[in-house]
């Protein structure tokens, strides 16, 4: 069923620039549902996810301060194909719930699901939502920036974006997307708002067709 209120699926690649522009999303009113957030909530000590995750990896799965081990998780995933899979079969229905939740208590905004791997499990989201944007724009720019962060190299970043869906399939999922290349904030907040104008219905073209 699709959803009464607008509802936008936003995704994009590690230093896209989605966090970006999701927060210039909510400065023109839209509530934000940060799955990744829901995730992180779920797998903290105590959080909701936590006794299915034990049950299915053991009591190694958890780390001294009772949060979810995540290089635990990494390195399990890494050595057992079937691992990623399995924690994905706990994790994302509850994810799920959560931000349906999360999104009902604010009905009446445009609501946006920041969803960093949604054209990895592109399924239930499209299904959650009217809209899909992507933020995108070339490797080597997603490098230079996550590497500029504290405690990242352009080593590391590597490595995370090749985990990530590519470019071609994000925009495979994609209504809309947004270039980040080779433009400032300020002209990035400027797309962001052409976007909201096509998506609330008061303009007639999508930032960029995919
Ligand atoms: P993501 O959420 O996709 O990982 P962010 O929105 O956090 O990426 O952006 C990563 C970094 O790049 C941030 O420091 C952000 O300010 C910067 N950035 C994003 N887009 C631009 C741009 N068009 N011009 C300059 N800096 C940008």
């Amino acid at each position: 069923m699709k959803p009464c209120v607008p509802t936008l699926g936003l995704t994009g690649g590690i230093g896209s620039g989605k966090s970006t522009v999701a927060q210039r999303l909510v400065e023109l009113g839209a509530h934000l549902v940060d799955t990744d957030a829901i995730a992180r909530d779920l797998t903290r000590a105590g959080g909701a996810a936590m006794p299915a995750l034990a049950a299915e990896f053991g009591a190694a799965a958890i780390g001294a301060d009772g949060a979810l081990d995540r290089a635990w998780m990494r390195r399990l995933a890494f050595e057992d194909r079937t691992a990623k899979a399995r924690l994905e079969a706990i994790l994302h229905p509850l994810i799920g719930a959560a931000a349906l939740q999360l999104a009902a208590a604010h009905r009446g905004r445009p609501l946006v699901y920041d969803v960093p791997l949604l054209a990895e499990s592109r399924g239930p989201w499209r299904a959650r939502c009217d809209r899909i944007l992507v933020v995108d724009c070339t490797v080597r720019t997603q490098v230079e920036r996550v590497a500029a962060r504290p405690g990242w190299t352009a080593e590391a970043a590597r490595r995370v974006i090749a985990q990530q869906a590519d470019r071609g399939a994000r925009r495979a999922v994609a209504d809309a997307v947004i270039h980040n290349d080779a433009i400032s904030l300020a002209e990035l907040a400027s797309e962001v708002d052409r976007f909201m104008a096509w998506w609330l219905g008061r303009d007639g073209r999508p930032v960029v067709a995919p």
